[in-house]
């Protein structure tokens, strides 16, 4: 039993950490290292802890209530279809979306380690989709290509400048114990680095794959989905995918701040770019980490911002 694990992640005290529970009816992933009641790699739904109540009550009524649930596709519009990732922050886990072709679906994203791709590999079975024939990466960060090795049979398409910085992340020795150590040397590390070694249970059948079909400005494949690179302060490699029958654009991570470890205090969302690409021609505008926007409402949320 690993009460402290339980604690981390499912049982942890009301009083201590409110806002980890804020999701809580939702879902929540059992950690990489799990106990007998919480198996690793699965999802679960669970009830909110009561405000004031006891650690051992909250845990002992998680353990009579909760529930395993799977990720699943939700359609959005026309040919897509969302996967939305965990809704905890401290899982860093970006949603993924599929484009269903006959011919071949578009993947958009891989997920975040081959287990995550697992499950979204049986979420889209069990929603009946076409199998992906490409793996398009909205920028080159883990929680969007670590799972792209649970792929197989997919061509790899991202932006050209993804390729060297995917070579040299592959090239490190990724383990737990080379986690602990960069966390140790860098602390800003410390919640991608410890969300990473969360999502991978085993190093086994893990590497980290650059893409194979590479565009510079603009690219479009077969099926009628279009690539466009944004670039920008999150990602140098940010690519915004185009469904235009569908009315849907997905726009990765493309106007967030740099990855905490890089970040500035002046560093925030980038509205100029959000406002370039809300022009009109589109719906829907997904990002990764939250819930799709209608036109009308990216353009309230920018106008807010
Ligand atoms: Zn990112």
């Amino acid at each position: 039993m690993r009460d402290d694990l339980c604690s981390a992640y499912l049982c942890a005290p009301v009083t201590s950490a409110p806002v980890a529970y804020r999701y809580a009816e939702q879902r929540l992933r059992a950690p990489a290292l799990a106990c007998a009641d919480h198996p690793a790699g699965r999802w679960y739904s669970a009830p909110s802890p009561r405000i004031g109540e006891r650690h051992d009550s909250v845990r002992a009524r998680y353990r009579r209530s909760i529930t395993i649930v799977a990720p699943q596709f939700s359609h959005l519009a026309g040919r897509v279809w969302l996967c939305p990732g965990d809704p905890d922050p401290e899982a860093v886990q970006a949603g993924v979306a599929v484009v269903a072709d006959e011919r071949g679906s578009v993947m958009i994203d891989a997920g975040q380690s081959p287990a995550h791709a697992r499950e979204i590999q049986a979420a889209l079975t069990a929603a009946g989709l076409p199998q992906p024939r490409w793996l398009v990466y909205t920028h080159h960060h883990w929680d969007h290509v670590w799972g792209a090795c649970a792929w197989p049979g997919v061509e790899i398409v991202g932006h050209e400048t993804a390729v060297p910085l995917l070579r040299a992340e592959a090239a490190r020795p990724w383990s737990h114990d080379y986690l602990d150590e960069q966390i140790r040397a860098n602390p800003r590390l410390g919640p991608s680095f410890r969300a990473r070694a969360r999502a991978v249970g085993s190093w086994a059948d893990f590497a980290i794959l650059p893409p194979t079909r590479v565009f510079a400005d603009l690219d479009e494949l077969p099926v009628g989905v279009g690539l466009r690179h944004v670039g920008g302060g999150h990602a140098p490699d940010s690519t915004v995918v185009l469904v235009p029958d569908s009315g849907v654009m997905l726009l990765g991570d493309c106007f967030y701040p740099p990855p905490a470890h890089l970040r500035q205090p002046e560093d925030g969302l980038d509205l100029g770019l959000v406002r370039r690409l809300l022009d009109g021609a589109y719906h829907w505008y997904v990002s990764s980490h939250a819930e799709p926007m209608t036109l009308e409402q990216a353009r309230s949320a920018a106008e807010a911002a």
